[in-house]
């Protein structure tokens, strides 16, 4: 098969965080020269340290609110604290690397005359009150709740990300991404994918948020990467806003089933307040990924979460935690 970014030097913000990561990884595979970029708020080393030897790879300590100069030939951006423990941890500064990041990155794109990819979320539709949701759906966002700060960051670059295409013609490429999880997750940030599988291994009780009946669609990370490939390999004219996501529903209660039965885990179910603002329901409307890209999730659950368990089971053994 012919690589697709042979010879392509690629920049991927946030590229040692859990997404960024694995986008590094396949890039390299797809024959590009990589440059990591991350601040390590949430990123770790230890997810790009089998990159390293890599003479196509290289890693750098950046804070994208800061400018930065360099020449590649297309960016991913890729970097912004995603779960909500650590998005709310400094909301200011969350709302910083979604507006100035955009801004430095879409100006650095704009230098280099080079395309440009925005990891958007699903977020943007906030509670959303259409379901499934297609990218033509406007969101139902409170912009002044404890979710703002990531909700109206991410919507405001993607409006940068729009103007810059309208204003100065720049290639933009815009996806929202749904609830992704597989290895590399951040074993302490809150996820409820990661929380589920870290309790059940511990043997302590598993959190259900509300009454559990809130659902979401979870999707593998090895899918969602491919898409962000497919996007960025396509015409000029191809900009987003794309969902990319996968559209099986499960109740957050079915999910944590799952988790128990998969790990073979006598952790009993408990419940605890639902957080504000927590949205009801997530499914993307994928039709269009279907139709622009080709593109639709190969991955089942079950599957995904074996190899996650797997993953988190290891990580918790060098720990000694298990
Ligand atoms: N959740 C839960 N228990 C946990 C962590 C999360 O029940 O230990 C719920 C949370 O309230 C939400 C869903 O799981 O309804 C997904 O939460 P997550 O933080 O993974 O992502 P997001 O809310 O951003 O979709």
């Amino acid at each position: 098969m012919t690589k697709r970014f042979n010879g392509k030097r690629l920049l991927v913000t946030g590229g040692a965080g859990f997404l960024g990561s694995h986008l590094c990884e396949k890039l390299l595979a797809e024959g590009a020269e990589v440059l990591c970029l991350d601040n390590y708020f949430t990123g770790r080393r230890g997810n790009i340290a089998h990159l390293i030897p890599n003479p196509l790879f290289e890693a750098m300590r950046h804070d994208i609110t800061l400018p930065l100069f360099i020449e590649v030939d297309g960016i991913f951006n890729f970097a912004c604290p995603a779960s909500p423990i650590h998005y709310q941890h400094d909301p200011v500064a969350t709302t910083k690397v979604s507006v100035h990041g955009a801004i430095n990155m879409l100006g650095l794109a704009k230098r280099l005359k080079c395309p440009i990819l925005q990891a958007s979320t699903s977020e943007v539709y906030g509670d959303p009150n259409v379901h499934p949701q297609p990218e033509s759906y406007w969101g139902h966002v409170n912009p002044i709740g404890p979710r703002a700060c990531y909700d109206e960051g991410k919507r405001c670059a993607e409006t940068l990300f729009f103007d810059y295409h309208r204003q100065h013609a720049l290639s933009i490429k815009v996806m929202r991404i749904f609830n992704t999880y597989g290895p590399r997750m951040h074993p302490n940030d809150g996820r409820v994918v990661s929380n589920f599988i870290v309790q059940a291994l511990r043997g302590e009780p598993i959190t259900i948020y509300g009454d559990g009946q809130q659902t979401r669609s979870f999707c593998y990370v090895d899918d969602l990467v491919e898409g962000a490939l497919r996007l960025m390999d396509t015409p000029k004219e191809v900009t987003g806003p794309i969902n990319i996501g996968n559209p099986v529903e499960f109740t957050i209660k079915e999910l944590a089933l799952a988790v128990l039965r998969l790990t073979n885990s006598k952790s009993e179910l408990i419940t605890r307040p639902l957080p504000q603002d927590d949205p009801r329901q997530r499914q993307p409307d994928i039709s269009y990924a279907r139709s622009a890209l080709g593109w639709e999730p190969t991955v089942q659950l079950e599957d995904g979460l074996k190899k996650t368990i797997a993953y988190f089971d290891d990580l918790l053994r060098q720990n000694g935690e298990i």
